[in-house]
């Protein structure tokens, strides 16, 4: 209370205080970045105040510098739409190298608010403007192409770790091929999973099924070190015991590939994998690479064109996180999203509806009503031990009816012990028709 003179009539001191605490309850709830000591006053509280709109007012600016380079593009974009028929190479050429420099133009934009620590409501907030943004990118594709229809079945399946670095697909994959996203911690294969089981009936014949594991995985390091981690079993067991390190190929080059390749090779032997000629093709993400070399192959034999196409992917959303000044060496997301992926349409990944970039959002996938132990522990791992979300706790559930999403919400908090005391959950119904999310709580 140094900064208020204590030689001041005692009622005007008394009240200075009440406010003086007053202002620094709001300056704790709302502005997590400022740090408050016993020694903190409400001028530097002001100050940082002050800080914090001048970097308003250069995002203002960056923005309205970005506004100018989107008209330049949309610019770009006519000129080579009237170019004619007869250069049709190049004008494919351009216009999928302008639709990179959009995606990293759009995610630069929209990360440049982006806090290190955010609240729960915060969170749900940077949740609504990326639908808005979303919404708008449907909108927009919309007006000159077909209608986004749902899938009856998927020419590709992902079976990613939920993790909130291991982000490629963009929105413009999900229009060219009918993609299903699957997140579950570890990427395990595990054959009793509901999810797993109703993702292989949903690939057609032929199809192919990406494993994609990635570097820091914090399924794997736990693995690594599962001594320190017993303990933990009651909340993470069975994770735990599908994640599998050994090396069993000279393909797999450190424990994250061992992992990711021992999963993939798990699945090939499923047998209705087999009578149905699906491929099971290992990946892994190295968000820490940024050329070619950050999604790699890691099969035998001639790389599958499907891993080139969302390689490209995976260079854009790195670039994005980098020009975003993300740190990605550590884990930290604000909120874990629990989605019923298969009723979320085209769109089938919760980050690109939600327009989530890297080190934004954990996923963690669930069938419906019914929620297996991989996925409750999917979302124990996380709120135990991931930055920013172990804190704030925030459990958003995505789905489409308001009746399944209560029934998850329950079951959530019937079967974990850490839910029940950490979650914060909270439901975002989805509109598949309009592509909006809206907040029931
Ligand atoms: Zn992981």
């Amino acid at each position: 209370m140094n900064e208020i003179p204590q030689h001041i009539p005692i009622k005007i001191y008394s009240i200075l205080k009440k406010y003086k605490a007053k202002i620094l309850k709001i300056a704790a709830e709302d502005y997590p970045d400022f740090i408050i000591t016993p020694e903190t006053t409400v001028t530097d509280f002001h100050k940082h105040l002050r800080n914090e709109a001048m970097k308003t007012r250069v995002n203002e600016k960056k923005i309205k510098e970005a506004e100018s380079m989107v008209m330049a593009i949309h610019q770009l974009v006519y000129r080579s739409e009237t170019k004619g028929r007869s250069r049709e190479v190049e004008k494919t050429k351009e216009i999928v190298r302008i639709d990179r420099d959009w995606q990293l133009l759009r995610e630069h934009v929209s990360e440049h608010h982006l806090r290190k620590v955010l609240s729960a409501k915060q969170a749900k907030k940077l949740l609504l403007e990326g639908n808005e943004r979303y919404v708008e990118e449907i909108h927009g594709y919309q007006s000159h192409h077909e209608k986004i229809e749902k899938p009856k079945e998927y020419d590709v399946v992902i079976i990613a770790c939920g993790d909130g670095r291991n982000v490629f697909p963009l929105f413009r994959d999900f229009i060219n091929q009918r993609i299903l996203v699957i997140q579950i911690a570890g990427n395990i294969y595990d054959q009793d999973s509901a999810v797993i089981k109703d993702t292989i009936k949903k690939v057609k014949n032929g199809g192919e099924i990406l494993f994609v594991g990635h570097n820091n995985c914090g399924a794997v390091e736990a693995k690594q070190h599962v001594a320190k981690y017993t303990a933990e079993a009651q909340y993470t067991g069975k994770l735990l015991e599908g994640v599998d390190i050994s090396h069993n190929s000279h393909l797999a080059h450190d424990d994250y590939e061992a992992n990711t390749f021992n999963q993939a090779a798990k699945m090939k032997k499923n047998r209705t994998i087999v009578e149905r000629s699906i491929k099971v093709i290992p990946c892994l993400f190295d968000f820490k690479n940024k050329g070619d070399n950050c999604f790699k192959y890691l099969g035998e034999g001639k790389e599958p064109e499907i891993v080139t196409d969302f390689r490209s992917s995976a260079i854009a959303r790195i670039a994005a996180a980098r020009n975003a000044g993300k740190d990605l060496t550590v884990q930290s997301v604000h909120s874990i999203v629990v989605a019923v992926s298969t009723d979320l349409g085209a769109f089938t990944d919760p980050r690109v509806i939600l327009d989530a970039g890297l080190n934004d959002i954990f996923v963690v996938s669930i069938k419906g009503k019914r929620i297996d132990q991989t996925a409750i522990e999917s979302i124990n791992f996380p709120l135990r031990h991931v930055d920013n979300v172990k804190d704030n706790g925030n459990i958003v559930i995505l789905a489409t009816s308001k009746e399944v999403a209560d029934e998850i919400s329950k079951q959530l908090k019937l079967k974990s012990a850490i839910i029940r005391e950490k979650g914060m959950i909270s439901i975002a119904l989805y509109n598949q028709e309009t592509g909006r999310i809206e907040f029931l709580s």
